[in-house]
């Protein structure tokens, strides 16, 4: 650990015989490399997910880590955080980084190619980029906050995806309702449990759920760090399962009563919320409500797989067997819905029907 060394920063934060970070300390394999610089993108499963853009430069790579990861768009500007000089070496560093070292947290490459720079001074950046995943002219500038570490990325050419939606907002952000009634039967229905909880219809982008009101769900976070850079819509029902497996109203509930920050995350600890999810709204730059529920459902089911703390909604083709059981299991009853249904935000609609179980 040499302080004012290139690389005495990077050297200094951690235990290069805890962590499998590279060490910086080797031959600078790469150093004299006569192609044009290298960029890596890391996708970093850190306390807070972010995204790590390193670019080489001067025998090292110059860090930033980007919260929301690198913007699609040259409309939204996304906070990069400069960091320490990274060794050469990181570009191809995948791997975990153990509890209690810096950084602790799995961390996986995500983009990486080369760049051409258009400018470089300590205070901005103007590459172009030309990765996988990340292509175009990009700006770093330094906006002055924390001491010049904290800069902004923006893309400088037109959206990489001209056909890209903006997420959706406002109304359009409406759950679709079902029509009560008795239990449609024939050709072309789908049916689902009626889940007994709170509905709601969340954007995911860069990791993170915007939930703009409403109790405080760690749960829901959770699921964002899982999307990671997947952007999407989701229509599901917050539920509390009891011991038994079944869902329980009482429990949500007490969950959803607590009012502050701090009790919200000591209940979240004791009575932890499923979020179950019923439908894609929006993926990746386009609305797909207007294709029919088993095409939104087919997308729904490749972006969204089981994790710890949320579930996409079982179907089944046999909807009185579902109606039968569902009393008895906890279930409000059955939603059907038209495999053919587009998704109306806002809606009460007859393609989807409500039937309460006997005793329910
Ligand atoms: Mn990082």
């Amino acid at each position: 650990m040499t302080p004012g060394a290139p690389l005495g920063d990077y050297q200094a934060k951690r235990d290069f015989e805890r962590t499998p970070e590279p060490t910086g300390g080797g031959k600078r394999r790469g150093r004299a490399s006569s192609g044009p610089p290298r960029f890596v993108v890391q996708e970093h499963h850190a306390t807070a997910l972010h995204w790590d853009l390193r670019l080489e430069r001067d025998g090292v790579l110059a860090s930033w880590a980007v919260p929301k990861g690198i913007p699609a768009d040259p409309r939204t500007n996304h906070l990069a955080v400069r960091t320490e000089d990274h060794p050469l070496e990181y570009l191809d560093f995948q791997g975990d980084i153990p509890t209690g070292e810096y950084g602790a947290g799995r961390m996986n490459v995500w983009d990486r190619g080369v760049f051409e720079v258009q400018k470089w001074t300590d205070r901005e950046v103007q590459v172009i980029f030309h990765g996988e995943k990340v292509q175009g002219r990009y700006a770093l500038f330094a906006t002055g906050g924390r001491n010049g570490r904290d800069w902004m990325i923006h893309r400088m050419d037109p959206p990489s995806d001209p056909d890209r939606q903006p997420l959706p907002s406002g109304d359009d952000l409406r759950p679709m309702l079902a029509t009560p009634g008795d239990l449609p039967t024939g050709e072309g229905w789908r049916y689902e449990p009626w889940w007994p909880g709170q509905r709601l219809v969340v954007p995911f982008d860069g990791g993170r759920p915007i939930v703009p009101t409403g109790p405080r769900l760690p749960e829901l976070a959770a699921l964002g760090e899982a999307l990671g850079s997947l952007a999407v819509v989701l229509d599901g029902v917050v539920v509390a399962i009891a011991d038994d497996g079944r869902p329980d109203r009482s429990r949500l509930e007490r969950r959803l009563a607590a009012t502050s920050a701090a009790s919200a995350r000591r209940l979240a600890g004791r009575v932890p919320l499923t979020f179950v999810v019923v439908d894609l709204l929006w993926i990746d730059g386009r609305s797909v409500t207007q294709l029919g529920l088993d095409g939104r459902r087919a997308l729904l089911d490749q972006a969204v797989s089981r994790g710890p703390a949320w579930v996409v909604t079982p179907r089944q083709s046999d909807g009185e067997a579902l109606l039968l059981a569902a009393g008895d299991t906890g279930f409000a009853g059955v939603i059907a819905k038209r495999e053919a249904s587009p998704y109306s935000p806002g809606l009460t609609s007859p393609d989807w029907v409500a039937s309460r179980a006997p005793g329910a």
